[in-house]
């Protein structure tokens, strides 16, 4: 398996882990851009959301599900917080497994 976040996923690549079921994993960046950043992948390996399809649809609505319970858990639903996901080269897409940055804890600038 060569993929970094399907290791983390796994357990191979240590992470901390905020938050996990049977579809979702959540752990911390490790390079915080944010008091709160946290990471939220789904555990099949899908390369960003340029790739979901329609058999995805129920696992997105999940992913979303997942960032509400960890923004309530992370102490920043009330205060806001921002899901980013980055799809390609022009976004800086770094890792090619889908997932969500659930960023929060502090005022946010829109800094292209
Ligand atoms: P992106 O640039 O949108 O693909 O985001 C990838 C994110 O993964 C970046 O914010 C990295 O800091 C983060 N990252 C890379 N390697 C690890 C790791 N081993 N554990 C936690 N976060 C990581």
């Amino acid at each position: 398996m060569s993929c970094l976040f399907c290791r983390i996923a796994a357990g191979e690549i240590p992470s901390t882990k905020v938050y996990e079921d049977e579809l979702v994993y959540a752990f911390r960046d490790i390079a915080p851009q944010a008091p709160v950043h946290v990471l939220i992948i789904p555990k099949k390996h899908i390369e960003s959301a340029q790739a979901l399809t329609k058999e995805d649809d129920a696992l997105l609505c999940h992913m979303f599900a997942c960032a509400r319970k960890i923004a309530e858990s992370e102490g920043v639903a009330a205060s806001g917080y921002r899901l980013i996901t980055n799809v390609g080269d022009d976004a800086g897409q770094s890792v090619h497994h889908l997932h969500l940055h659930l960023i929060g804890g502090k005022t946010l600038k829109w800094d292209n």
